[in-house]
């Protein structure tokens, strides 16, 4: 079968967004590529932002190619699930220039996961895909009835149709990726990274998927959850293909890079640097040694809550006191150029309290930022706590949750970010 899988051309007006707005590799797409290669199909890859072309031309290509089946992310990357734009706009400016010239329509995301019924309404797409994709995928391209795959929603006479549970991939076994050089000769963004010492391309890799961890505001129920470590050999020889194609950093898009020697050691060996996002009290100050040793050059560390109270509310089952994390921040700090801790907004922290952690972690190199408010994404413990199973005005109630709660917006966002409705008036009302 000759599929197509188009990361759209994301813009992100309006929208509350807080995730990195430059472009990152598809990783999901370049896992269902190799799949669907390896049994035989036919794959063309798109990426509007890394190929620089707008919806129109990526709908053109598509048709061009002659696409029996035509796959549409709902979020920019995997990276980015968790964080995803709630809007679907985007998806659905790239399906409406695609028409009927694409096959059968799917679009993978975290918004199929979650409330499938609306994302089909908004999309206008034939199916969606709940969970993560990448076997989902490869299972439809050789369905000889596609409606018999399992992980899949879709309309039936008015009435949506859901084959079983949100899937996870056993991801384990995911073999080495390769990507097009000319994708990364344009990829010079080295994510979350902000020392000055760079070189080469960027890139992202995946050396775990999930989390054993269950924190209130952490929106992957339906995907991505529990913890999985990939074979190191296939994480290491991906990584040595990308150095060998000129990429100097990677940024492990793992929710929690935890502690593992054998990675750490192999990459001790290798002229790479890279970011990870983890919880710094799973570190051993010997490990956070081994970790810069390494080429580690950006630790964004979960702490989430100044107070013990607050890291409760957040449940993040964290045994260490406030003074301790600290103190492990500074000591990762010795041995990596940018260490963050990661403020969430919580009512609990007393501000004068906040300030005098704020400024003593930064005192000590360390960066601490303003509190960010949280978005009770449907696929989070926290939007099951106070509304119940997301149905198809989950994203609309937490959207106007996250727009009335907070007077004040991250200091990442530069504007005043829309209400859904307006967002989304080019789709179809759920
Ligand atoms: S530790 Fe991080 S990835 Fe894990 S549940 Fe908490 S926020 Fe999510």
């Amino acid at each position: 079968m000759k599929v197509a899988l188009a990361n759209p051309y994301w813009t992100y007006e309006g929208s509350i967004y807080f995730g990195c707005r430059a472009p990152h590799l598809p990783l999901e797409f370049g896992y269902a590529k190799a799949m669907l290669e390896a049994a035989g199909h036919e794959v063309l890859l798109l990426d509007g932002r890394l190929q620089d072309r707008g919806n129109q031309r990526l709908a053109e290509d598509v048709a061009q190619f002659g696409a029996q089946m035509t796959v549409v992310s709902t979020a920019p990357t995997y990276l980015f699930w968790r964080c995803a734009p709630p809007e679907l706009r985007v998806p659905r400016d790239f399906l409406d220039s695609l028409g009927e010239r694409g096959g059968l329509t799917v679009a993978v995301g975290p918004h199929g996961s979650a409330t499938p019924e609306a994302t089909l309404s908004k999309l206008g797409c034939d199916l969606v895909i709940r969970g993560e994709c990448e076997e989902t995928i490869t299972r439809l391209a050789g369905a000889e009835d596609w409606k018999n795959v399992d992980g899949i929603a879709y309309f039936e006479g008015g009435i949506v149709v859901a084959n079983g549970a949100a899937q996870a991939s056993p991801f384990v076994d995911h073999p080495p990726l390769s990507w097009p050089a000319e994708w990364l000769a344009v990829h010079d963004h080295h994510h979350h990274r902000f020392d000055d010492d760079r070189k080469g391309y960027g890139a992202e890799v995946e050396a775990s998927r999930g989390c054993p961890y269950n924190c209130s505001f952490c929106a992957k129920i339906d995907y991505r959850d529990a913890y999985r470590r990939r074979k190191v050999e296939h994480v290491i020889a991906e990584i040595d293909a990308l150095i060998a194609q000129g990429v100097g950093y990677i940024y492990f898009i793992d929710e929690i890079f935890l502690p593992q020697k054998p990675l750490l050691e192999a990459l001790v060996e290798r002229d790479i640097q890279f970011g990870v996002q983890t919880r710094i009290d799973l570190w051993k100050p010997e490990m956070l040694e081994l970790l810069g040793k390494a080429g580690c050059v950006s630790i964004e560390a979960g702490l989430e809550s100044l107070t013990v109270e607050g890291r409760e509310m957040l449940a993040k089952r964290c045994k260490l006191g406030t003074e301790e994390l600290a103190e492990l921040l500074i000591k990762a700090r010795k041995h990596v150029p940018f260490v963050q801790a990661n403020l969430i907004g919580v009512v609990e922290d007393d501000p004068a309290l906040v300030t005098y952690w704020r400024t003593y972690l930064q005192d000590h190199g360390v960066w601490a930022n303003e509190p960010v408010p949280l978005y009770p994404y449907p696929s989070s413990p926290d939007y099951r706590r106070l509304w119940g199973e997301p149905d198809n005005q989950a994203w609309e109630r937490a959207h106007e949750h996250y727009l009335k709660s907070f007077a004040a917006f991250s200091d990442i966002q530069d504007q005043q970010p829309l209400p859904l409705r307006k967002l989304e008036a080019a789709c179809c009302s759920a």
